[in-house]
């Protein structure tokens, strides 16, 4: 059973790998055997010393994906280093809070580009190495505002509900290439991307009290997802938006 999940061998790219999801999906990609490059704007210096000491290999590829600039270079630094290229994380992400009536155009921007318009072009730079070497994996990192309104975060709801269609359509155009296009959509996990609403008692209790599992979600919850899809045993996983949420969705 062991080597149905067994990523030994294998390089993976992860954005936004400095902190919170991200750095646990790399450390768990790591402790399945992958050599891991975390891309983002941050030091990487934390993840990397986490990774290695699963014994995997780590690269920092300084990168911000507030533009698609950066995207040819963070697929050919990842192929320099290893050879080879065979999963990419879309993790990387950011919110901006306000009421729909008073949102700006500069937040709605802000979002769509890092979550949305970068994971598009990532994906497509690695696609492009991956599909002629014969195949990848791509995990994209959704949310349950991939499935749901929420509230004050419009460009947010946008770009997760945009990155659960695009996930779908890739798997479409890309799955008899070899490539697998999956999302994991995290219900409300502790993270630098929910301290707002875990500082304001009463929407932190209102949500707490929906969770089934009782609790918000650890960052390492999120690893096992993340190795499955990128792992043989997903082989004929394709398009799927997987909620890893403490039962939120199934309330
Ligand atoms: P986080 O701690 O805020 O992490 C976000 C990551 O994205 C950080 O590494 C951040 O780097 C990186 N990033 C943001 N803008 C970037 C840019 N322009 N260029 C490169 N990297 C950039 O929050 P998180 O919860 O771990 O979020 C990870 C992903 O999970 C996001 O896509 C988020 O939407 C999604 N998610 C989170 C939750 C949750 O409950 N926490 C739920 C559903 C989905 P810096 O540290 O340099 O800013």
């Amino acid at each position: 059973m062991d080597s149905l999940f067994d990523l030994t061998g294998r390089t993976a790219i992860v954005t936004g790998a400095n902190t919170g999801l991200g750095q646990a999906i790399a450390v768990a990609l790591a402790r399945a055997g992958a050599a891991v490059a975390g891309v983002g704007r941050s030091s990487m210096d934390e993840t990397g010393a986490l990774v290695e000491a699963q014994g995997a290999p780590f690269l920092a590829i300084a990168a911000d994906l507030g533009t698609i600039e950066p995207v040819a270079r963070i697929v050919d630094e990842a192929l320099a280093w290893r050879g080879r290229l065979d999963i990419l994380v879309n993790n990387a992400g950011i919110i901006r809070r306000a009421d729909a009536l008073d949102f700006t155009e500069a937040d709605w921007d802000a979002v769509m580009d890092v979550n949305l318009k970068s994971a598009f072009f990532l994906s497509q730079a690695a696609a492009r190495h991956m599909i002629p070497a014969g195949g990848g994996r791509i995990v994209n990192i959704a949310s349950l505002l991939s499935f749901q309104g929420g509230i004050r975060i419009p460009s947010y709801t946008a770009s997760k509900s945009g990155l659960a269609g695009l996930t779908r359509l890739l798997a479409c155009e890309w799955a008899a290439k070899g490539v697998n296009v999956n999302a994991i959509a995290p219900g409300y996990f502790v993270t630098n991307n929910t301290e707002a609403l875990r500082n304001d008692p009463a929407r932190s209790e209102q949500i707490l009290a929906r969770i089934p599992a009782g609790r918000w979600g650890r960052p390492d919850d999120l690893g096992g997802a993340a190795v499955f899809l990128c792992s043989d045993a997903a082989a004929y996983v394709h398009g799927a938006v997987i909620p890893v949420d403490g039962g939120w969705l199934a309330r």
